[in-house]
């Protein structure tokens, strides 16, 4: 068995079009600008871009890399393959100083590239957690300083400072889905729950009373930490161990390879933990088909460079 890395489309220009051209067009090449499929034909000539195609429609030319997380990147498309290799076999992230190093590009490109593969891993399927009467738990925990809040006046921290971030977790697909919260209110709670859980779902979570679901009797405030309950002997499904189990390393990864992470690209690193876990060796995915997936998603996800820059500011 030879290395992974060993693959021609980690290595070569040309097998990283192709390859990613077999995953962003799996029924057909798409034009993007007027979405015709199959009608297009390879731009062949000396001076000719690779991977640049004419349809024959609309008559524009196009490349895999239009309206991707890849447009109008200046960085090598298996280069870009190479980066999310390593974020999709790492389990508690890599940071962009560590691209930097490994793939000889500049911390700044590296920091590009590491956001905008994040954006890539977004769930944006939309599908209900707990659809057919399944169960999934909820959580939250808090996470880093919110610099607009004040400290108390003698300059003390208190929960109120932290960033807080709230997670549910399907217990039959076994996916998970972070939400960066402004404040933990019943109407916020309510709300992420309306747009993401089923109605018929058993929702297990803490005591807090902000998950109660009006009108329904299916909601588990059944792990009461206060007493020390952590599962129930009655009902040893009720607990939010899942939860817990993927926030430890959550935390593990925020700490110790993205210390510096603020407020306003919190949700891009929940994000990218969120994918991992949902695409985990345990639920039988290995290393190069959850890189594979995260190519998958790279459609629709087109991220400008002065989007990023406003919201990126330099990890130390
Ligand atoms: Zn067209």
């Amino acid at each position: 068995m030879g290395s992974v890395l060993d693959a021609k489309h980690f290595r070569d220009e040309a097998a990283a079009y192709k390859w990613v051209e077999a995953r962003v067009w799996p029924n057909g090449r798409v034009c993007p600008h007027c979405g015709v499929v199959d009608d297009s034909g390879a731009l062949k000539g000396k001076s000719t871009r690779l991977g640049v195609y004419k349809c024959y429609s609309c008559r524009k030319p196009f490349t895999v890399k239009v309206g991707t997380i890849f447009e109008s990147s200046h960085i090598k498309l298996h280069i870009w393959l190479q980066a999310m290799f390593l974020i999709a076999s790492s389990k508690k992230g890599i940071s962009s100083n560590q691209l930097h190093r490994t793939l000889g590009v500049t911390l700044k490109s590296a920091w590009f590239l590491s956001h905008r593969i994040r954006e890539a891993r977004k769930d944006t399927s939309g599908g209900m957690f707990g659809s057919g009467f399944g169960g999934l738990e909820a959580d939250e925990t808090l996470q880093g300083i919110d610099p607009r809040k004040e400290p108390r006046e003698d300059g003390s921290y208190h929960a109120g400072m932290y960033n807080r971030v709230m997670t549910l977790i399907d217990r039959d697909s076994g996916a998970a889905r972070s939400f960066v919260m402004t404040e933990f209110t019943t109407e916020e709670t309510q709300r992420i729950l309306n747009e993401n859980v089923a109605k018929e779902a058993y929702l297990i979570t803490d005591e807090a009373p902000q998950y109660k679901r009006p009108g329904e009797q299916q909601t588990f405030h059944a792990v009461n930490h206060s007493e020390k309950e952590y599962v129930r002997k009655e009902a040893p499904w009720v607990h939010t161990n899942t939860v817990e189990g993927h926030y430890s390393v959550f935390k593990r990864g925020m700490k110790g390879v993205y210390q510096h992470c603020g407020r306003q690209h919190l949700h891009r690193y929940t994000a990218e933990f969120d994918f991992r876990y949902s695409h985990r060796a345990k639920l039988g995915v290995d290393d190069v088909t959850r890189f594979a997936r995260i190519v998958e998603g790279v459609k629709g996800k087109r991220l400008t460079y002065r989007t990023v820059d406003r919201e990126i500011r330099p990890e130390a």
